[in-house]
Protein backbone atom coordinates (compact mmCIF):
# COMPACT_ATOMS: atom_id res chain seq x y z
CA UNK A 1 0.00 0.00 0.00
CA UNK A 2 1.47 3.54 -0.71
CA UNK A 3 0.76 5.91 1.88
CA UNK A 4 -0.33 9.38 1.24
CA UNK A 5 2.43 12.02 2.26
CA UNK A 6 1.18 14.47 4.25
CA UNK A 7 3.12 17.75 2.69
CA UNK A 8 3.70 20.12 4.75
CA UNK A 9 4.88 22.70 2.93
CA UNK A 10 2.44 22.85 0.69
CA UNK A 11 -0.38 23.11 3.52
CA UNK A 12 1.74 25.94 4.63
CA UNK A 13 2.00 27.87 1.47
CA UNK A 14 -2.07 27.37 1.70
CA UNK A 15 -2.06 29.20 4.73
CA UNK A 16 0.03 31.86 3.70
CA UNK A 17 -1.87 32.64 0.82
CA UNK A 18 -5.04 32.93 3.19
CA UNK A 19 -3.38 35.41 5.24
CA UNK A 20 -1.99 37.38 2.41
CA UNK A 21 -5.22 38.74 1.84
CA UNK A 22 -6.12 39.08 5.33
CA UNK A 23 -2.56 41.77 5.61
CA UNK A 24 -4.06 43.48 2.34
CA UNK A 25 -6.96 43.96 4.56
CA UNK A 26 -5.49 44.58 7.62
CA UNK A 27 -2.75 47.23 6.08
CA UNK A 28 -5.29 49.36 4.12
CA UNK A 29 -6.83 49.95 7.30
CA UNK A 30 -4.03 51.22 9.08
CA UNK A 31 -2.52 48.21 10.72
CA UNK A 32 0.14 46.36 9.97
CA UNK A 33 1.02 42.82 11.94
CA UNK A 34 3.78 42.98 13.87
CA UNK A 35 5.93 40.07 15.76
CA UNK A 36 9.12 40.06 18.30
CA UNK A 37 10.93 37.42 18.47
CA UNK A 38 13.47 37.17 21.83
CA UNK A 39 16.39 35.27 21.81
CA UNK A 40 18.22 34.71 24.98
CA UNK A 41 21.66 33.25 24.69
CA UNK A 42 23.18 31.70 21.44
CA UNK A 43 21.84 27.98 21.57
CA UNK A 44 22.10 27.06 17.21
CA UNK A 45 18.87 25.54 17.04
CA UNK A 46 17.15 28.05 18.50
CA UNK A 47 19.21 31.14 16.62
CA UNK A 48 17.95 28.48 13.60
CA UNK A 49 14.13 29.27 14.64
CA UNK A 50 14.80 32.76 15.00
CA UNK A 51 15.78 33.71 11.43
CA UNK A 52 13.33 31.29 10.16
CA UNK A 53 10.65 33.04 11.76
CA UNK A 54 11.87 36.45 11.33
CA UNK A 55 12.14 35.72 7.29
CA UNK A 56 8.73 33.97 7.40
CA UNK A 57 7.31 37.47 8.39
CA UNK A 58 9.17 39.17 6.13
CA UNK A 59 8.17 37.72 3.05
CA UNK A 60 4.41 38.30 4.39
CA UNK A 61 5.29 41.67 4.84
CA UNK A 62 4.56 41.94 8.57
CA UNK A 63 6.79 44.37 10.89
CA UNK A 64 9.15 42.26 12.55
CA UNK A 65 11.71 42.47 15.50
CA UNK A 66 14.25 40.07 16.11
CA UNK A 67 15.94 41.01 19.59
CA UNK A 68 19.12 39.09 20.42
CA UNK A 69 20.05 38.86 23.71
CA UNK A 70 23.42 37.80 25.52
CA UNK A 71 23.20 34.57 27.29
CA UNK A 72 24.19 36.39 30.59
CA UNK A 73 21.08 38.76 30.27
CA UNK A 74 19.47 39.02 33.66
CA UNK A 75 15.53 38.29 34.99
CA UNK A 76 15.27 41.59 35.66
CA UNK A 77 16.63 42.66 32.31
CA UNK A 78 14.00 40.50 29.99
CA UNK A 79 11.31 41.28 32.27
CA UNK A 80 11.82 45.20 31.28
CA UNK A 81 12.35 44.21 27.62
CA UNK A 82 9.08 42.16 27.56
CA UNK A 83 7.37 45.00 29.19
CA UNK A 84 8.54 47.82 26.21
CA UNK A 85 7.15 44.97 23.81
CA UNK A 86 3.56 44.62 25.73
CA UNK A 87 3.20 48.58 25.07
CA UNK A 88 5.04 48.75 21.86
CA UNK A 89 2.31 49.29 19.94
CA UNK A 90 3.50 48.22 16.73
CA UNK A 91 3.97 44.98 18.09
CA UNK A 92 1.00 42.43 18.56
CA UNK A 93 2.47 38.92 18.92
CA UNK A 94 5.73 38.77 21.45
CA UNK A 95 7.62 35.06 21.54
CA UNK A 96 10.74 34.48 23.36
CA UNK A 97 12.59 31.51 22.13
CA UNK A 98 12.51 28.86 24.18
CA UNK A 99 14.50 27.53 26.14
CA UNK A 100 16.52 30.27 27.88
CA UNK A 101 19.37 30.16 29.68
CA UNK A 102 19.30 28.63 33.15
CA UNK A 103 18.84 32.09 35.35
CA UNK A 104 15.86 32.98 33.26
CA UNK A 105 12.52 31.55 34.84
CA UNK A 106 10.79 30.96 32.05
CA UNK A 107 7.62 30.59 33.39
CA UNK A 108 7.70 34.27 35.34
CA UNK A 109 8.76 35.57 31.51
CA UNK A 110 5.30 33.77 30.09
CA UNK A 111 3.38 35.41 32.80
CA UNK A 112 4.55 38.97 32.28
CA UNK A 113 3.74 38.43 28.36
CA UNK A 114 0.15 40.70 27.79
CA UNK A 115 -2.23 37.47 26.90
CA UNK A 116 -3.54 39.52 23.88
CA UNK A 117 -0.10 39.68 22.27
CA UNK A 118 0.85 35.99 23.80
CA UNK A 119 1.22 34.06 19.75
CA UNK A 120 2.38 30.92 21.04
CA UNK A 121 -0.26 30.47 23.62
CA UNK A 122 1.49 29.49 26.78
CA UNK A 123 0.45 32.24 28.90
CA UNK A 124 -2.26 31.12 31.52
CA UNK A 125 -5.08 32.72 30.15
CA UNK A 126 -4.81 31.43 27.01
CA UNK A 127 -4.53 28.02 28.47
CA UNK A 128 -7.73 28.23 30.08
CA UNK A 129 -9.18 29.49 27.20
CA UNK A 130 -8.37 26.88 25.06
CA UNK A 131 -9.61 24.21 27.68
CA UNK A 132 -12.37 26.32 27.87
CA UNK A 133 -13.21 26.74 24.30
CA UNK A 134 -12.94 30.29 23.78
CA UNK A 135 -12.05 31.42 20.49
CA UNK A 136 -10.13 34.72 21.15
CA UNK A 137 -7.42 32.76 22.88
CA UNK A 138 -4.20 31.40 21.13
CA UNK A 139 -3.99 28.01 21.14
CA UNK A 140 -0.02 26.49 20.86
CA UNK A 141 1.52 26.94 16.94
CA UNK A 142 2.42 23.00 16.83
CA UNK A 143 -0.76 21.45 17.73
CA UNK A 144 -2.68 23.52 15.94
CA UNK A 145 -0.55 23.01 12.78
CA UNK A 146 -1.27 19.66 13.29
CA UNK A 147 -5.03 19.79 13.45
CA UNK A 148 -4.55 21.89 9.91
CA UNK A 149 -2.90 18.96 8.61
CA UNK A 150 -5.21 16.79 9.70
CA UNK A 151 -8.57 19.03 8.01
CA UNK A 152 -6.87 19.36 4.90
CA UNK A 153 -5.76 15.54 4.60
CA UNK A 154 -9.71 15.04 5.18
CA UNK A 155 -8.77 12.58 8.17
CA UNK A 156 -12.63 12.32 9.86
CA UNK A 157 -11.65 13.47 13.72
CA UNK A 158 -15.21 13.01 14.67
CA UNK A 159 -15.40 9.73 16.60
CA UNK A 160 -11.87 8.82 15.83
CA UNK A 161 -9.23 7.10 18.34
CA UNK A 162 -6.61 9.54 18.22
CA UNK A 163 -3.29 8.91 20.45
CA UNK A 164 -1.33 11.90 21.58
CA UNK A 165 2.53 10.66 22.72
CA UNK A 166 3.35 13.13 24.87
CA UNK A 167 1.62 15.72 27.37
CA UNK A 168 4.09 18.91 27.01
CA UNK A 169 2.13 22.10 27.38
CA UNK A 170 3.64 23.01 23.86
CA UNK A 171 2.85 20.10 21.61
CA UNK A 172 0.67 17.26 23.86
CA UNK A 173 -1.69 18.52 26.31
CA UNK A 174 -2.94 21.36 24.25
CA UNK A 175 -3.31 18.76 21.38
CA UNK A 176 -5.53 16.67 23.34
CA UNK A 177 -7.31 19.25 24.43
CA UNK A 178 -7.86 21.19 20.61
CA UNK A 179 -8.81 17.28 19.62
CA UNK A 180 -11.25 16.77 21.74
CA UNK A 181 -13.19 20.04 21.61
CA UNK A 182 -16.80 20.22 20.79
CA UNK A 183 -17.12 20.07 16.59
CA UNK A 184 -13.75 18.53 16.46
CA UNK A 185 -14.87 15.42 19.18
CA UNK A 186 -12.23 12.97 18.15
CA UNK A 187 -11.56 10.22 21.50
CA UNK A 188 -8.40 10.66 22.57
CA UNK A 189 -5.87 8.76 24.51
CA UNK A 190 -2.57 10.54 26.42
CA UNK A 191 0.69 8.49 26.64
CA UNK A 192 3.27 9.45 28.68
CA UNK A 193 6.84 8.03 30.33
CA UNK A 194 4.79 6.14 32.87
CA UNK A 195 1.62 5.05 30.53
CA UNK A 196 2.10 0.74 30.15
CA UNK A 197 1.30 -0.88 27.02
CA UNK A 198 2.51 2.01 24.62
CA UNK A 199 2.36 -0.25 21.20
CA UNK A 200 -0.94 -1.76 22.27
CA UNK A 201 -3.19 1.69 22.87
CA UNK A 202 -1.46 2.82 19.73
CA UNK A 203 -2.73 -0.22 17.52
CA UNK A 204 -6.11 1.05 18.31
CA UNK A 205 -5.27 4.11 17.40
CA UNK A 206 -7.30 5.86 14.04
CA UNK A 207 -4.59 8.89 14.42
CA UNK A 208 -1.25 8.48 16.27
CA UNK A 209 0.74 11.73 17.03
CA UNK A 210 4.12 11.33 18.48
CA UNK A 211 5.54 13.80 20.25
CA UNK A 212 8.27 13.38 22.75
CA UNK A 213 11.83 13.34 21.66
CA UNK A 214 12.67 9.73 20.66
CA UNK A 215 13.91 9.07 17.50
CA UNK A 216 12.23 6.60 15.96
CA UNK A 217 10.30 5.38 18.47
CA UNK A 218 7.41 4.75 16.75
CA UNK A 219 7.67 1.30 14.84
CA UNK A 220 5.22 -1.06 12.56
CA UNK A 221 3.95 -2.84 15.57
CA UNK A 222 2.61 0.29 17.25
CA UNK A 223 0.63 1.32 14.37
CA UNK A 224 -2.40 -0.42 12.26
CA UNK A 225 -3.11 -0.68 9.51
CA UNK A 226 -4.06 2.68 7.12
CA UNK A 227 -4.12 4.46 10.48
CA UNK A 228 -2.78 8.31 10.02
CA UNK A 229 0.73 9.18 11.35
CA UNK A 230 1.59 12.91 12.49
CA UNK A 231 5.39 13.23 13.46
CA UNK A 232 6.13 16.28 15.46
CA UNK A 233 9.59 14.88 16.71
CA UNK A 234 12.76 16.56 15.31
CA UNK A 235 15.77 14.64 16.64
CA UNK A 236 19.25 15.36 15.76
CA UNK A 237 21.34 12.18 15.09
CA UNK A 238 24.82 11.19 14.01
CA UNK A 239 25.29 11.02 10.52
CA UNK A 240 28.81 10.87 9.74
CA UNK A 241 27.53 10.70 6.01
CA UNK A 242 26.60 14.44 6.31
CA UNK A 243 28.64 17.61 6.45
CA UNK A 244 26.80 18.83 9.25
CA UNK A 245 27.71 15.13 11.52
CA UNK A 246 24.10 15.01 11.97
CA UNK A 247 20.63 14.62 10.41
CA UNK A 248 17.12 15.60 11.71
CA UNK A 249 14.57 12.79 12.07
CA UNK A 250 11.42 12.06 14.31
CA UNK A 251 9.72 9.95 16.45
CA UNK A 252 8.60 7.65 14.34
CA UNK A 253 10.61 5.20 12.14
CA UNK A 254 9.53 6.70 8.47
CA UNK A 255 11.05 3.70 6.51
CA UNK A 256 9.11 1.09 8.28
CA UNK A 257 5.84 2.93 9.25
CA UNK A 258 5.44 4.49 6.03
CA UNK A 259 4.45 1.45 4.23
CA UNK A 260 2.01 0.35 6.88
CA UNK A 261 0.24 3.78 7.43
CA UNK A 262 -2.44 5.46 5.26
CA UNK A 263 -1.25 9.14 5.33
CA UNK A 264 1.82 10.01 7.08
CA UNK A 265 4.05 13.43 7.54
CA UNK A 266 8.17 13.47 6.63
CA UNK A 267 10.22 15.09 8.98
CA UNK A 268 11.42 17.30 7.80
CA UNK A 269 8.76 18.98 5.58
CA UNK A 270 5.88 17.57 7.75
CA UNK A 271 4.89 19.23 10.89
CA UNK A 272 7.86 21.99 10.92
CA UNK A 273 6.22 24.02 8.23
CA UNK A 274 3.07 24.05 10.00
CA UNK A 275 4.32 25.41 13.22
CA UNK A 276 5.72 28.71 11.78
CA UNK A 277 2.82 29.31 9.25
CA UNK A 278 0.49 28.80 12.76
CA UNK A 279 2.53 31.50 14.22
CA UNK A 280 2.07 33.86 11.13
CA UNK A 281 -1.49 33.20 11.58
CA UNK A 282 -1.78 33.85 15.30
CA UNK A 283 0.15 37.16 15.34
CA UNK A 284 -2.26 38.23 12.10
CA UNK A 285 -5.27 37.44 14.55
CA UNK A 286 -3.75 39.20 17.15
CA UNK A 287 -3.68 42.02 15.16
CA UNK A 288 -7.47 42.09 14.13
CA UNK A 289 -8.26 41.20 17.74
CA UNK A 290 -6.09 44.07 19.14
CA UNK A 291 -6.85 46.49 16.55
CA UNK A 292 -10.75 45.47 16.87
CA UNK A 293 -10.49 44.79 12.76
CA UNK A 294 -13.03 42.45 11.95
CA UNK A 295 -11.47 39.26 9.67
CA UNK A 296 -11.89 38.70 5.80
CA UNK A 297 -11.55 35.24 6.73
CA UNK A 298 -11.51 32.64 9.15
CA UNK A 299 -7.83 32.60 10.97
P1 LIG B 1 9.04 17.35 26.07
O1 LIG B 1 8.63 18.60 26.75
O2 LIG B 1 10.38 16.74 26.37
O3 LIG B 1 7.90 16.26 26.37
C1 LIG B 1 8.06 14.94 25.96
C2 LIG B 1 6.85 14.15 26.39
O4 LIG B 1 7.04 12.81 25.92
C3 LIG B 1 6.64 14.07 27.90
O5 LIG B 1 5.27 14.17 28.19
C4 LIG B 1 7.19 12.69 28.26
O6 LIG B 1 6.52 12.07 29.34
C5 LIG B 1 6.91 11.90 27.01
N1 LIG B 1 7.88 10.81 26.83
C6 LIG B 1 9.22 10.92 26.78
N2 LIG B 1 9.77 9.71 26.62
C7 LIG B 1 8.75 8.83 26.55
C8 LIG B 1 8.67 7.42 26.38
N3 LIG B 1 9.76 6.68 26.24
N4 LIG B 1 7.45 6.85 26.35
C9 LIG B 1 6.33 7.59 26.49
N5 LIG B 1 6.34 8.94 26.65
C10 LIG B 1 7.54 9.53 26.69
O7 LIG B 1 9.01 17.49 24.49
P2 LIG B 1 8.16 18.50 23.53
O8 LIG B 1 8.65 19.87 23.72
O9 LIG B 1 6.72 18.21 23.64
O10 LIG B 1 8.69 18.00 22.11
C11 LIG B 1 8.51 16.66 21.66
C12 LIG B 1 9.21 16.50 20.31
O11 LIG B 1 8.58 17.37 19.38
C13 LIG B 1 10.69 16.89 20.31
O12 LIG B 1 11.38 16.06 19.38
C14 LIG B 1 10.69 18.31 19.81
O13 LIG B 1 11.90 18.68 19.18
C15 LIG B 1 9.56 18.25 18.82
N6 LIG B 1 8.90 19.54 18.55
C16 LIG B 1 8.70 19.86 17.26
C17 LIG B 1 8.04 21.01 16.93
C18 LIG B 1 7.81 21.33 15.48
O14 LIG B 1 7.54 22.46 15.14
N7 LIG B 1 7.86 20.32 14.60
C19 LIG B 1 7.60 21.88 17.92
C20 LIG B 1 7.78 21.52 19.26
C21 LIG B 1 8.43 20.32 19.57
P3 LIG B 1 6.56 12.65 30.85
O15 LIG B 1 5.62 13.82 30.85
O16 LIG B 1 6.09 11.52 31.67
O17 LIG B 1 7.98 13.05 31.11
Amino acid sequence: MMPKLIDGRAIAERVYAELRDEIVSLKSRGATPGLAVVLVGDDPPSRAYVRAKDKTCRELGLHSVKLELSATTTQAELLARVDELNRDEKIHGILVQSPPPPQIDEAAIIRALDPRKDVDGFHPLNVAKLALEDDTGFVPCTPLGCLRLLRETGIALSGANVVVLGRSMIVGKPMALLLMRKGIDATVTVIHSRTRNISESCRRADVIIAAIGRPHFVRTEFVREGATVIDVGINRVEDAGSERGYKLVGDVDFESVSKLAGAITPVPGGVGPMTIAMLMSNTIKACRQITSFQATKSG
